[in-house]
């Protein structure tokens, strides 16, 4: 097929795997946390007991400075000393075990966004993924977990910790004088302006990263799949423009939320000092007033003056951890809100209708469309009718992009119809769940997909119940021979290790898991196209045993599958132009008879009349 790989990438404004809005991603964090309650209450209570104990130490140094003040002894102060120590300690061994439960929440939270990740994934039509680009998925299920599980193991105890500590801090600079605790929330006021500064672009700048980067990733593993493809249509500078272009357009937006970072952090650092500048300035005049003593209304005493600068101070920590995070939780927010939007997906149908009530497959007035949600689609498939009859070996041919493989799609069930109607048993084929799809028709293309697991894993994907000896026979059916030789038999694991599976050997597995699942229908679109003539002959073989008893309806890309077939239907520009027997058909002079004269060699010469079948079939040797 011309340009396939370039075919197969999405197109520029193709469906979009969804991303969820912040209520959604508000309920899913909450219920994420309900799951795990007991946990997030632990941690929840031993950072504040954690905090409070932070609060006693800067106290008594307050404590301290006035009794050194009034003329108190020694024996006081290493009193007031010892029980600092006690509080450091305490804080400490809170601090520790708050930290460890918090981490275990975080390491359990993330297997269970993971988990319910994999589960969605596999939920998603496969039109869907192909549409929104492998690439947008990868992203989610790599990059944007590991931001939800990086901020739920790390960021999300350090910030609940911090916000403990700043919340006591503050209350307690209140509550040993609202006066300067005035002073202090005044002084922080800057940091709260510049956070919201930050918080209010940093959403919108941090989510069109993730998607700059999904879209970086969607490009450059959709070039480096389709190189041969590439290189063989001389398209490699095409690509490396949008290579670049997509690359521009990642560079500018990690551009955008390193600015807003240049900002962010410059004026809190600045900030930190203002509100200790402002209690040792108001306090110091408050405590001059006061002769030092703690004396008359609105007065300080030096020891509370030092108690709430030390406070003060010891606010740079938390908050500094809140503002290293603060990146880390923007980017997470908006990597959940990517993660969580799979769950808002289109979902394979739980299929509960009626089971089809034979093996007739019906195409009704069918057209289609790639680009259907756009306000004029282009239609590849137009009204085209198809009855295919149990049991008969149906060829599509016709030139490259004329929507062979667009119908075969549809007549799998992985898309279903713009307009009109394509059924099985007078039921539609896209509606039917997985289950009940691979028991009537299945589609075999040249990409088979080899999961690194055991032979048997492989197998039962397309048959969970099948016994071993069913496993075996359908081994035997596709002549892998191959797995008699294998170390642990069925148990080896492939894709892994020493064993290699070619392509070859992964089609046989892909035909094996067909006479498994035992559709009714085959639809073949490229079935051996990539593989070499030897192994494609070899191939052959095992797909004929597949095809066994089955209706075939085969996308033919050699006219000799044509001639073999019961019958041809020529499709040409998304229509169904002509329909019969080869030899009808090659009589009836039209397009197919064109075409199987340019395949076969021959000068087009007028249509001779329809001469017995055996001695009308034209020779030609099977490989080509
Ligand atoms: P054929 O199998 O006869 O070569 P296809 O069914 O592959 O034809 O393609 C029919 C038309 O649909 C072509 O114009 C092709 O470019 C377009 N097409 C095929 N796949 C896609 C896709 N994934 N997205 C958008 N257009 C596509």
């Amino acid at each position: 097929m011309t340009a396939g790989g370039e075919r197969r990438a999405p197109a520029a404004d193709s469906a979009h795997l969804p991303v969820a809005g912040a209520p959604q991603v508000r309920r899913a964090a909450a219920r994420l946390i309900r799951q795990d309650g007991r946990a997030f209450a632990g941690a929840l209570a031993l950072n504040v007991l954690a905090a409070a104990a932070g609060l006693i130490g800067p106290w008594l140094v307050g404590r301290i400075v006035n009794t050194v003040g009034a003329g108190g002894g020694v024996d006081a102060v290493d009193r007031y000393a010892l029980v600092i120590l006690m509080c450091a300690l305490a804080q400490m061994l809170l601090g520790r075990y708050a930290r460890l439960i918090g981490h275990r929440f975080g390491e359990r939270t993330s297997a269970r966004i993971r988990e319910q990740l994999v589960d969605r994934a596999l939920a998603l039509p496969a039109s869907a993924v192909e549409r929104a680009g492998t690439g947008d998925l990868t992203a989610r299920g790599t990059s944007d977990v590991t931001a939800v599980s990086t901020t739920l193991r790390d960021a999300g105890p350090d910030v609940f910790i911090a916000a403990a500590q700043v919340l006591f801090i503050v209350g307690a600079v209140f509550a040993l004088d609202p006066l300067l605790g005035g002073c202090g929330v005044l002084g922080l006021s800057g940091i709260w302006f510049a956070t919201r500064w930050y918080l209010r672009r940093a959403p919108a700048a941090y989510l069109a990263e993730g998607e700059a980067n999904s879209v970086l990733a969607e490009v450059l593993s959709a070039t480096a799949a389709g190189a041969r493809t590439v290189e063989a249509f001389g398209l490699q500078e095409r690509r490396v423009a949008v290579c670049r272009t997509a690359v521009e357009r990642a560079r500018r937006a990690r551009l955008r939320t390193l600015s807003l970072r240049t900002v962010l952090f410059p004026a809190v650092e600045v900030s930190y000092v203002v509100p200790v500048v402002a209690v040792l300035l108001v306090g110091g005049l408050l405590s001059a007033d006061a002769g030092g003593g703690a004396a008359g209304p609105g007065a300080v005493s030096l020891g509370t003056v030092v108690s709430c600068a030390l406070y003060l101070t010891q606010l740079s920590h938390p908050l500094d951890a809140v503002l290293l995070w603060v990146e880390q939780l923007q980017s997470s927010e908006a990597s959940f809100a990517r993660v969580e939007g799979l769950g808002l997906a289109p979902r394979l149908p739980r299929y509960e209708g009626p089971t089809p009530s034979d093996d007739r497959i019906e195409v009704a007035r069918v057209s289609y469309a790639y680009d259907s949600g756009r306000a004029a689609p282009r239609d590849v498939l137009r009204g085209v009718d198809l009855t295919v009859r149990p049991g008969e070996r149906l060829a599509v041919v016709g030139p490259s992009g004329a929507g062979k493989s667009t119908l075969g799609r549809l007549l799998a069930g992985v898309d279903r119809p713009r307009a009109g109607s394509v059924t099985v048993g007078t039921v539609p084929v896209a509606d039917l769940g997985p289950d009940e799809l691979r028991r009537q028709v299945v589609l075999v293309t040249q990409e088979h997909h080899v999961f690194i697991d055991t032979v048997r894993d492989n197998l039962l994907i397309a048959a969970p119940a099948a016994t071993d000896e069913e496993i075996r026979a359908a081994l035997d059916a596709v002549g892998a021979d191959w797995i008699d030789e294998l170390p642990e038999g069925l148990d080896t694991e492939l894709g892994a290790g020493e064993v290699r599976v070619d392509g070859a050997r992964a089609q046989q597995l892909a035909l094996a898991r067909v006479v498994l699942a035992d559709p009714h229908t085959l639809i073949l679109d490229e079935a051996t196209a990539l593989l070499d003539p030897a192994t494609a002959r070899h191939a052959e073989r095992a797909l004929a045993a597949v095809l066994e008893g089955r209706t075939v309806i085969a996308i033919a890309h050699r006219l000799d599958t044509a001639r073999d077939a019961d019958r041809v239907a020529v499709m040409d520009d998304g229509r169904l132009t002509e329909l019969g027997t080869h030899d009808a058909l090659v009589a009836a002079g039209g397009p197919y008879a064109e075409l199987w004269r340019s395949w076969h060699g021959e000068p087009s010469r007028p249509p001779e009349p329809p001469e017995p079948q055996e001695s009308s079939e034209p020779s030609r040797p099977a490989a080509t």
